[in-house]
């Protein structure tokens, strides 16, 4: 049978794993994103970037899944978060598509951080050092999240990029 492919995945969850929560059971999915997901997500460094990727990576070739979306969010290690992951899937031989979750529940610096990595990241797999094995997108968290201002810079960032790359990537965001 043909390799199954992962559309949406966050490697960093993996150490979400057997977490207990503190301060009680969430009642709505914010407080998942406050208790959990926000905490988790800006402890991470390059390294822990790196190794959780590379552990769903084994899990990934285990179950047969050869192609995977990753959407990462680090907020305190942004710059070269992507190259981290990347060097992950490319060690392991899986296909990947990868981008930064953009937000602006970290400032106005934050949103723009994630801007600059996705860009960087695009011009890098599209234009530098393409590889078969690599994809991305530009990421966005949620509607909930990114103002429209913060949207807009991001469309802008994209119309700014060559319109052969811009045909080559997209959006990638939680809708639902
Ligand atoms: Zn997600």
């Amino acid at each position: 049978m043909p390799g199954m492919i992962c559309l949406h995945g966050h490697f960093y969850g993996m150490f979400s794993r057997g977490m207990s929560l503190k301060g009680g059971n969430p009642s709505c999915f914010k407080e998942i994103l406050e208790q959990l997901w926000w905490r988790l997500d800006k402890a991470l460094q390059p390294e822990d970037v790196k190794y959780s990727a590379l552990v769903c990576l084994l899990q990934a070739i285990k179950c047969g899944t050869t192609t995977i979306v990753d959407h990462h969010a680090s907020p305190n290690s942004i710059k070269g978060s992507l190259d981290e992951i990347a060097s992950a899937t490319l060690e392991s031989q899986i296909r990947s598509v990868l981008c930064y979750e953009v937000t602006d529940r970290n400032g106005e610096e934050g949103a723009l951080e994630g801007i600059k990595e996705n860009i960087r990241f695009i011009k890098k797999c599209l234009i530098n050092e393409p590889n078969p094995l690599l994809g991305t997108s530009f990421g966005l968290h949620a509607a909930f999240t990114c103002c429209d201002e913060t949207l807009t810079k991001c469309r802008d960032a994209m119309l700014e990029l060559p319109k052969e790359v811009q045909k080559k990537t997209g959006f990638h965001i939680h809708v639902a």
